[in-house]
């Protein structure tokens, strides 16, 4: 994975994926770790990261917005410097509180446009980048280090899984959305495999950031540990799916 792309850096899963990717015995050659604010108090751990690791570079971008996200692009092309990106990971997302009897339109559109919109939009802004790295590794086969998009989803956004999981999980704007970053992930699998674009979409599991809550069963240093392994042992047999960070297959 020689250069990635990772939304949503400033703290949990986003953040430990790049201080974990920065432990690895051979780095990426180039990090763009995204985050909404840069220069806030709130960013000082990645920045503090960035000033000890030339290979990360932090970039403004705010996922919801074309112009944040057109202007972040332009920021990455710069850096690149001609070459191309190996992976994007759409890890930014929101889960506010959400009922059938709570939910509204601002909150379902709300999320669908951060968990959903976002994604969609970056990944279209990137492939010429995306395109070009699979173009350059010809020769080797569909992996995280050639060409891939990976959206960060989730076991909630599981159709068959929801009858188990929705008493105790509501969560429904969440829920919809997730459903709906499956299905981008799937689309996305079938048109850009002939470009030698792996497209996969990874459950982290439940997780203790300020998204998952306190109760949940893994730490995010767990959890990421599992997910880069999980990255690492990628291949043309995981196109289009949805898989958790012990690397078992969740029904769509
Ligand atoms: P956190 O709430 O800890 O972090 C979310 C990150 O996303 C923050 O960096 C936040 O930035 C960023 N973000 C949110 N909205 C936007 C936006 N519009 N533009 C740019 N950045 C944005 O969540 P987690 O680390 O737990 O979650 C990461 C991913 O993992 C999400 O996609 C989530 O759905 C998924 N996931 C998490 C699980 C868990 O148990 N934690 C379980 C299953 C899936 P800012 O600080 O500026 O708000």
């Amino acid at each position: 994975m020689a250069r990635i792309l990772i939304t949503g850096c400033n703290r949990g899963i986003g953040y430990e994926l790049v201080r974990q990717l920065l432990e690895e015995p051979s780095p990426p050659k180039q990090i763009f770790a995204t985050c909404r604010s840069p220069t806030s108090p709130q960013n000082k751990k990645l920045n503090d990261l960035a000033a000890k690791h030339p290979n990360v570079v932090v970039i403004k971008l705010e996922t919801t917005d074309p112009q944040s996200i057109k202007e972040a692009v332009k920021e990455v092309e710069k850096h690149l410097k001609g070459e191309g990106l190996n992976l994007l990971i759409n890890n930014a997302g929101i889960m506010p509180d959400s009922t059938l009897e709570s939910a509204d339109s601002d909150d379902l559109l709300n999320v669908y446009n951060t968990n959903v919109v976002g994604p969609f939009l970056l990944a279209k802004a990137l492939l010429p980048f995306l395109k070009k790295a699979a173009a350059e590794n010809q020769q080797k086969h569909f992996s995280c280090s050639k060409s891939a998009i990976i959206n960060i989803s989730t076991l909630l956004g599981s159709i068959e899984k929801t009858p188990e999981s929705f008493p105790f999980f509501p969560m429904l704007s969440y829920r919809c959305s997730k459903a709906a970053l499956n299905m981008l992930t799937q689309c996305q699998s079938v048109g850009y495999k002939n470009d030698g674009i792996l497209c996969t979409a990874v459950h982290p599991g439940w997780v203790q950031t300020d998204l998952g809550g306190p109760n949940a069963h893994l730490t995010v240093e767990e959890s990421v540990k599992g997910i880069l392994k999980v990255l690492d042992s990628l291949t043309e047999k995981h196109f289009g799916i949805l898989i958790d960070w012990e690397g078992n297959v969740i029904p769509w």
